[in-house]
């Protein structure tokens, strides 16, 4: 089913959100993992938006959506696994960047 066409800004926006703990079954209530569950609507005329980008279904070692691409969701590091990481993740292309800004090539006559 086709969303209805609005004529509306999309201005103003409310997200929900969940995180889950992931158990293997009922029987077994050891939490291996996180999740965060996500969605996004407009306030003014209540329309859903939808992640891009995302694959549907669930994993726990990279972001997914939903079959209708309007949940992302999203696998949580724990604190403990956070201190495990020696630095910061680095974004690519960072380090190209720091080092321009140290030593800039010279302009153009
Ligand atoms: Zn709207």
């Amino acid at each position: 089913m086709a969303a209805a066409i609005v004529t509306c800004a999309h201005e103003n926006f409310e997200a929900s959100q969940n995180v889950i703990r992931m158990t293997a079954n009922s029987d077994n209530p050891d939490v291996f993992a996180f999740m965060l569950e996500v969605r996004v609507n407009c306030v003014d005329c209540g329309q859903p938006f939808g992640f891009k980008g995302l694959n549907a279904g669930v994993s726990y070692f990279s972001p997914r959506c939903s079959l209708d691409a309007l949940e992302a969701r999203i696998p949580l590091m724990t604190p403990t696994e956070l201190a495990l990481l020696d630095q910061p993740q680095q974004v690519p292309g960072e380090q190209e960047y720091e080092s321009l800004k140290k030593n800039p090539p010279p302009l153009a006559p």
